[in-house]
């Protein structure tokens, strides 16, 4: 078997570099080909709360993130398939210091097309019907935010890039890089050798390992992160959101019912109690995680998938909620889910060759903007590889020549 680009890792990552490389080579002279070890969405993509904004500050990364979601609704309008994207809007209530920078954000994300307004306490209780805010609160709100459906987005990218040409295969397990005279020559698995030019690591959290057995030690640290899941409050049938009113919708397509589900209130990201909470409405349940990582423990080896948070982070979650939205109280809780994620110690991704061994290519550590990003890296790293000039992000932000 030969592919001149092997991505190793069927996560967010994974799919979205296999998509855009094979969009990019000739399958019969080009192959890419994606293995994963167990099932595609097997590691934390297919745990995420899968959020997806474009309200940062850094000018790339929101550059990025807005390039990211027009793919993703690019994919729904365009080929008939759905990554569940649900664009419920994101309102985002900044923490004390965070208030002087929001209209430089604003301004520069506005400059970049993103749609972004401050929004008024009245404004805010109309968005989210019984938030508890202060009379002279003052939130951020982005209507095209929301979230997508984990799974689906990962089989529906997983399958258009095979429409494209690629090849991925699962139950591919144990790989290990050959690298000879400093270039990698391919990858020997438990199924045999595949020869390849490019090998991409978009193995997540088990990137630090694999990275090891070649003696490259960077800083890579893998955190625990929890999310609880709490019954959502019932929604209000809303006429618009009627499947069968096609009067209201003059559509070609029949809108995805996944995109069409009604959720209790919007994506609501909390910096000031350091919490989110986001409708799962197939489920008929929100998922509530924590903001920021300091003082998340740090594990030696990624966790399973039957690993549950701990009673402490549950009550924390489920107080924070109730405080700033009631209609939480005395709802069921119905159950949680601890994961984990790959951090780097400046918070930053990263993408690119590791320096000592040429055409090994590394993209990990997003540190929880996986799905927000992921697109737009997948395109960058392609064009990378191939040589190009990067026209996705600036290479140097993600390099890992940092750690060298
Ligand atoms: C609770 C939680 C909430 C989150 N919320 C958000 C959010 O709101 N928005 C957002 O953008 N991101 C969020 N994230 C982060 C994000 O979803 C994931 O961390 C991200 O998708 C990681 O993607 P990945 O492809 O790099 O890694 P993974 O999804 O972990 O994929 C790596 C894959 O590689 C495979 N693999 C590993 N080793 C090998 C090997 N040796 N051989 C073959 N295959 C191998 C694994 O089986 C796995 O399928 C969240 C994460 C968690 C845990």
């Amino acid at each position: 078997m030969k592919a001149k680009i092997l991505i190793v890792g069927g996560g967010g990552m994974g799919v979205s570099i296999a998509l855009h490389a094979a969009t990019r080579c000739d399958p019969l002279n080009e192959p890419v080909m994606l293995i994963e070890k167990s099932r595609l969405g097997a590691g934390s993509s297919g745990r995420s709360g899968a959020i997806v904004h474009a309200a940062y500050s850094d000018r790339m990364l929101a550059g990025m993130a807005r390039d990211s979601l027009k793919q993703y609704t690019h994919i729904t309008t365009h080929t008939g398939r759905s990554v569940g994207y649900r664009k419920t809007g994101v309102l985002f209530l900044p923490g004390g210091e965070e208030k002087a920078s929001n209209q430089a954000d604003l301004e520069m994300q506005r400059a970049l097309g993103i749609v972004a307004n401050e929004v008024n306490a009245d404004e805010m209780r109309g968005l989210v019907s019984g938030i508890e805010v202060a009379d002279d609160a003052v939130g951020i709100w982005q209507p095209e935010g929301g979230f997508l459906d984990p799974g689906r987005t990962i089989n529906t990218i997983a399958k258009l890039a095979r429409a494209r040409g690629a090849t991925t295969r699962s139950g591919v397990a144990d790989p290990h890089v050959i690298v000879k005279n400093g270039r990698v020559t391919g990858v020997e698995t438990d199924k045999g050798f595949i020869e390849a030019d490019h090998v991409v690591l978009a193995t997540g959290a088990w990137t630090r390992e694999l990275l090891g057995e070649l003696g490259v030690e960077w800083p890579l640290q893998v955190l625990r992160t929890e999310e609880h899941f709490v019954e959502m409050p019932s929604v209000e049938a809303n006429e618009e959101d009627d499947l069968d009113d096609a009067g209201g919708h003059e559509t070609r397509f029949l809108p995805d019912p996944l995109e069409s589900l009604p959720v209790a209130h919007p994506v609501l990201i909390d910096r000031g109690n350091c919490f989110y909470i986001r409708c799962d409405p197939q489920q008929g349940r929100s998922r509530v995680g924590r903001i920021g990582f300091t003082n998340l423990p740090e594990l030696d080896t990624p966790l399973g998938r039957s690993e549950v948070a701990t009673k402490e982070f549950s009550k924390w979650a489920r107080e924070a909620v109730v405080k700033r939205l009631p209609a939480y109280e005395g709802l069921s809780d119905l159950g949680s889910n601890a994961a984990h994620i790959s951090v780097t110690p400046d918070g930053r991704g990263i993408v690119g060759e590791v320096p000592s061994v040429k055409g090994l290519w590394v993209v990990t550590g997003f540190s929880g903007l996986d799905y927000t990003l992921a697109p737009s890296i997948g395109e960058g790293l392609v064009q990378m590889i191939e040589g190009r000039p990067v026209a996705a992000f600036k290479p140097e932000f993600f390099s890992p020549a940092r750690f060298d």
